[in-house]
């Protein structure tokens, strides 16, 4: 069981990220509505905008993905259950909470589920929720 000012400092990272995440949410909405309104404009950049467009939107479907994630932990923060494994019930580690706040695997059964979380969960490395400085995720916020 993790200690109230655990429990806070948790709470607090997983806040950080939605607010990070709502964001950048944000901003995909934003720019595939100029999108739009700019379709048919007779532009040489053209390829160029659509791989922004692309781009835009694959952090979009990331982002709500990890939004489920913080959701979901959350509820089982508030449940008591945050350090609890999903896979084998064993204590997961309030370092490695902190470090990956979205996480609900023990450091066991996440090696064990490598290969096929690995593909979902990290798809460019140094994904910018762990450790919350947000260098991918918010460079692309602008
Ligand atoms: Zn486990």
């Amino acid at each position: 069981m993790l200690s109230n000012s655990e429990k806070e400092q948790i709470r607090g990272v997983l806040e950080a990220v939605r607010r990070r995440l709502a964001k950048v949410g944000q901003s995909a909405l934003n720019y595939s509505m100029n999108h739009e309104r700019n379709i048919g404009r007779d532009s040489i950049d053209e390829s160029m905008e659509e791989e922004i467009f692309s781009t835009e939107m694959r952090l979009h479907d990331r982002e709500k993905y990890l939004l489920g994630k913080v959701d979901k932990q959350l509820v089982r923060l508030r449940d008591d259950v945050i350090d609890v494994c999903e896979g084998c019930g064993e204590r997961i580690a309030f370092k490695r909470l902190l470090a990956r706040p979205v996480t609900t695997l023990c450091i066991d059964c996440k090696e064990q589920n490598e290969h096929e979380e690995a593909a979902v969960e990290q798809p460019g490395q140094g994904a910018g929720y762990e450790g919350g400085g947000g260098s991918e995720i918010g460079a692309a916020d602008e």
